[in-house]
């Protein structure tokens, strides 16, 4: 069977591809220490467990209004006010199958064909491929390590053209960690407003975020320019839901009516059991994130402590997320010569799973998730600095 001409335009996941190759090798019998995951390796917090087996026991189960149930929307609006201290209608929430589909259905809703999207690099791997897919043209905006991977209002404009319709900011990022201060979001959010470019801020990432950095979402911006942003969240990474496929999106009425007509003729509502299991995790209490958080936060200090020892490394201070993006660069040689090689040779050789940074738009580094045990960290990275010392 032939496949469409669209299909070109869309590969499959680098990251998810990383985690199967690593699954293959530990059914064939390899120990594989695996820091490719972008999953909290925690469990969902047993009252929003609870609450979906209610939901089971209360046959709530069928079809829901495809934005969600009203209650729903209405959690997503109160877990802003809680946090933000911002008031969002509930007309401007959707809930969606995962930020991936908010994401997905956002392009969509917002492209026309040939419009050209910003996207600050190095990126989540699906921001391109979405954006091609809904007919837009992803332009890179290149950041370094040496910047802590962010981009000023002045990279942003270099790159604008009168084609440039919107731009996506990530923060804290996925893979860097680099997290924007409220003062940087709203220089971004002036800049972008002056020049009528709709930014599409990906929060997945929110509630990780690591003392001295403070979190700091768009949802403000969205509160005094809900025509220029859309704000993106979901419950995976914060309440350990990767699972659930629960993710939401805040933008302006119309964009939510448009992204519902869409959903409507594909995915309808999401699962009626995950919108009540979501209710108990957005209106409930909130200390579980906050032990994921503090248990993160100490796993990047550990991290940390071991890239400082590999002397050709460099690896800016992630604030928040659960990766490290250190450039290293300064090992490849003949036989390992981009973050591909490095990669493959990393699990084949010593059996450590990463993913390479050219899957992210930056060749010259490696990203490695933290979502694990304090113990498989310690070892994996202790083996991947005498790997790397072998190599130059
Ligand atoms: N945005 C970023 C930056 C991510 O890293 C991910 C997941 O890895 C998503 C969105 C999608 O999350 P979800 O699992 O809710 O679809």
């Amino acid at each position: 069977m032939r496949t469409a001409l669209r299909m070109r335009l869309v590969a499959p996941s680098a990251t998810l591809g990383m985690a199967a190759k690593a699954a293959d090798l530990r059914r064939q019998g390899k120990a594989i220490l695996d820091l490719s995951a972008g999953e909290p390796d925690f469990n969902t917090p047993q009252h929003i467990k609870d609450a979906a087996k209610k939901a089971i026991d209360d046959n709530f189960t069928r079809y829901t209004p495809v934005p969600g149930i009203p209650t729903l929307r209405e959690a997503v609006t109160g877990y802003y006010k809680k946090i933000y201290g911002v008031p969002v209608p509930k007309e401007a929430v959707i809930a969606t199958n995962g930020g991936k589909q908010a994401l997905y259905n956002l392009f969509l809703a917002v492209l026309n064909p040939g419009d050209e999207v910003l996207v600050p690099a190095p990126y989540w791997v699906s921001y391109p491929d979405m954006i091609r897919l809904a007919g837009g043209e992803p332009v890179a905006v290149p950041s370094s390590p040496e910047n802590g991977f962010l981009v000023t209002v002045e990279d942003l404009d270099r790159a604008a053209t009168p084609a440039t319709r919107a731009m996506v900011l990530n923060s804290p990022s996925n893979p860097t960690g680099a997290h924007y201060t409220a003062e940087q979001l709203d220089a971004i959010m002036a800049w972008a407003v002056s020049r009528g470019i709709y930014i599409v801020s990906d929060e997945i990432y929110d509630r990780l975020v690591y003392e001295p950095a403070k979190p700091a979402s768009m949802a403000g911006c969205f509160a005094m320019y809900p025509d220029n942003v859309a704000v993106v969240g979901g419950l995976a990474k914060s309440f350990a839901m990767t699972g659930w496929r629960m993710g939401y999106c805040i933008a302006h009425p119309d964009v939510i009516r448009a992204m519902s007509t869409l959903q409507s003729q594909s995915t309808s509502n999401i699962c009626s059991i995950v919108q009540k299991a979501a209710i108990a995790a957005l209106t409930g209490p909130l200390d579980c994130v906050e032990e994921m958080r503090q248990a993160f936060a100490r796993r990047r200090d550990l991290c940390l402590a071991i890239i400082k020892t590999w002397d050709k490394a460099f690896c800016p201070v992630p604030a928040g997320a659960f990766y490290l993006f250190p450039s290293l660069s300064a090992y490849y040689n003949e036989a390992v010569p981009n973050s591909t090689a490095l990669s493959e040779a990393l699990l084949t050789e010593a059996g450590i799973a990463t993913v390479p940074g050219v899957a992210f738009g930056e060749d010259r580094c490696v990203r490695l998730s933290y979502a694990t045990s304090d113990e498989t960290l310690e070892k994996a990275l202790t083996q991947m600095g005498d790997f790397l010392k072998k190599l130059g």
